[in-house]
């Protein structure tokens, strides 16, 4: 928890010096509009802004709830209510494999965290873990999830031996290899580049029948990257992305690095996607579950 509150540093410093207790010292229409302002900047999003801010000043005016430090907890469990997700946050692992597929947009952080959750779920939970290597379209996708698959140390399928290197061959070879290696986990790393021939959706729909066709019911997690520091665009992102993909969790990346960090609510709010895991860091161990009251109390104190 300490580590998470250092690392959502940035996003506290949005808030700026606002959402300490000193911001309550004196209650009028200043209080609200500064309150109201810091949100707005991280990204929390107008409706959840709005009524938040409500929320609290009509518990200070006619509640009567005037105490500094009372006001702060109260906000603190406002913005945990807000950010709590909406649906199931976990991720089922009692298949035999649990497949899961990755998706996101280039750049968003979906290489990195593929390689922290295989770590964590190799080292920390005693998984067998099998990556597969299905953004074929870019030489150094496949490099650098080989080498997130070494310092995890599982095994990383790139081609089906012998044969085929597109991705729909690969997702397939992976969940294939999975099953005969015992795993208990297999993660496929999915396409992210946003315009090429053929259409990303199109293709990431293909990969998921190829592996429901390996395995029945497969894939059982279908997690999508948004990087937090694009704020709200990372929020249209996944609203095109779930359009086209039954997308059953979202990993939020770079918290750590980021003012937007508000987003996490925007999503609880305006999506029906819970956010799963969070990225607050570089380092393999840097991927954390969601936790809403962790996260709001991060930001506030
Ligand atoms: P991909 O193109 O979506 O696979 O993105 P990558 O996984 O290659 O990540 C892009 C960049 O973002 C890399 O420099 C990563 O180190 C960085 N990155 C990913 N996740 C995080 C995070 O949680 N925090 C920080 N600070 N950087 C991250």
């Amino acid at each position: 928890f300490k580590r998470l509150r250092q690392n959502l540093k940035k996003t506290r410093d949005a808030l700026g010096a606002e959402l300490t207790q000193t911001l309550f010292d004196t209650l009028d229409d200043e209080t609200w509009e500064r309150l109201e302002e810091a949100l707005i900047m991280a990204d929390v999003g107008a409706k959840a802004t709005a009524e938040i801010v409500g929320r609290l000043e009509t518990e200070a005016t006619t509640g009567g709830m005037t105490d500094p430090a009372a006001l702060q907890d109260r906000l603190t469990e406002l913005l945990a209510e807000a950010a709590r997700p909406t649906g199931d946050a976990t991720i089922d692992l009692r298949h035999g494999p649990t497949v899961i597929m990755v998706c996101g947009v280039n750049g968003t952080g979906k290489t990195t965290s593929i390689g922290k959750l295989a770590h964590t779920l190799a080292t920390q939970l005693g998984q067998k873990v099998v990556l597969g290597a299905a953004d074929t379209f870019r030489a150094a996708a496949v490099e650098q999830l080989q080498i997130w698959g070494e310092r995890a140390g599982v095994e990383v399928v790139a081609a089906v031996p012998g044969g085929a290197s597109d991705p729909a061959s690969v997702a397939f070879e992976a969940v294939r290899r999975g099953r005969e290696a015992g795993a208990d986990v297999v993660i496929v790393d999915t396409a992210g580049r946003l315009h090429t021939q053929l259409p990303l959706m199109e293709e990431l729909a293909k990969v998921r029948r190829v592996i429901e066709k390996q395995l029945p019911g497969a894939p059982h997690e279908i997690l999508l990257t948004v990087d937090s520091t694009t704020g709200q665009n990372g929020l249209r992102q996944a609203q095109e992305f779930s359009q086209a993909a039954p997308v059953t969790g979202i990993v939020l990346t770079k918290l750590d690095g980021s003012a937007k960090g508000g987003i996490a609510i925007a999503i609880a709010q305006e999506l029906s996607i819970p956010v799963k895991l969070i990225g607050i860091g570089e380092a393999l161990e840097d991927l954390r579950p969601f936790d809403a009251d962790d996260f709001a109390s991060a930001l506030v104190r």
